[in-house]
């Protein structure tokens, strides 16, 4: 049997490995395809593109969305098969980017005000041009002895409820859905455990309200996801008759735990990858926006 990852991230955001090299890495683990689906951006798409087509190996040009949710909770979606030149994508990731520049200031001005030598110029550095995330602080913060390790730095600093935390702008996940559809994509709920929701019917009445938005898919497989959530998203999945997908969540050393291919203790069969690709051109055929929908 062969094996894909349809989440994984690079430079392009907080992975650690660049586009190209992510696409080597899944070579050289024996996966038969790979999805990019870096945070709030596709600008490592084309280069991931272009190796794959050297190296052969099947490849997806994805992204993830972070949407408006309640706390604790985050909402994540997966966009896949989206056009990387999209101008309606560029919309979308042109204010999200704009938002993430704004809470950086934010972040870093609330550190040296509690007397941390942290500069905004090494958080940009540090992202190397590609889409500035926490994990980026995280590291400066672990280099500076202000934090022991990322779990440290999360939960006292960066996280939800830690000293530094600071809110992103972020989009509904309507207008999300719609513009993925409109890139070309299908969207598909990322980690559904992230949502934090206390029991299955809880996380059921999600699901559902996102469905009825347009999503086409459950990431099922993932790092995080328990055997016995396994098995109640693979039955959602199927009632609903959502595409069923799953990946790693690889970010290079960024979180070592996680390989590349290895959705926790599962390997992602290469049947998803086709069953993604059939959803994508289902979606092509259909009429997008609400209209669509009715
Ligand atoms: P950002 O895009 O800046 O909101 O950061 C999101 C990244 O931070 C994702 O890769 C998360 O996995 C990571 N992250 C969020 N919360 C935590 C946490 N409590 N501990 C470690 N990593 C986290
Ligand atoms: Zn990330
Ligand atoms: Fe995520
Ligand atoms: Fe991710």
């Amino acid at each position: 049997m062969r094996f894909v990852d349809l989440h994984s991230h690079s430079t392009a955001s907080d992975g650690t490995l660049g586009p190209g090299e992510v696409v080597r890495a899944a070579k050289a683990a024996g996966l038969s395809a790979l999805a990019l689906t870096d945070h709030d951006t596709v600008a490592g798409c084309a280069e991931a593109q272009e190796v794959a087509a050297e190296v052969g190996i099947d490849f997806l040009c994805g992204i993830e969305i972070s949407c408006e949710f309640p706390r604790p909770g985050t909402l994540h979606l997966l966009g896949y098969g989206v056009d990387p030149t999209s101008p309606t994508l560029h919309d979308l990731t042109r204010r999200l980017i704009e938002g993430r520049t704004a809470r950086n200031h934010r972040m870093i001005a609330l550190l040296r005000e509690a007397g941390m030598d942290v500069t905004l110029d090494e958080l940009l550095a540090e992202a190397a041009g590609g889409t500035v995330g926490r994990p980026h602080l995280a590291a400066i913060l672990i280099r500076k002895g202000y934090a022991t390790d990322n779990a440290d730095a999360f939960k006292r600093y960066l996280g939800q409820g830690g000293r530094f935390y600071v809110d992103k702008e972020t989009t509904s996940s309507r207008q999300a859905i719609d513009m993925v559809h409109q890139a070309g994509g299908i969207a598909v709920l990322a980690h559904p455990v992230q949502l934090r929701r206390d029991n299955y019917a809880q996380l059921k009445t999600v699901i559902k309200n996102l469905v009825d938005q347009g999503l086409d898919g459950l990431e099922v497989y993932h790092s995080d996801h328990r055997e016995s959530l396994i098995q109640e998203l693979l039955e959602v999945a199927e009632g609903w008759g959502l595409v069923a997908t799953g990946g790693s969540d690889f970010h290079g050393s960024a979180k070592p735990h996680i390989r590349l291919g290895m959705a926790g203790r599962r390997r992602v069969p290469e049947t998803v990858y086709h069953d993604v690709l059939a959803a994508i051109e289902r979606r092509r055929h259909r009429p997008t926006g609400v209209l669509g929908r009715v």
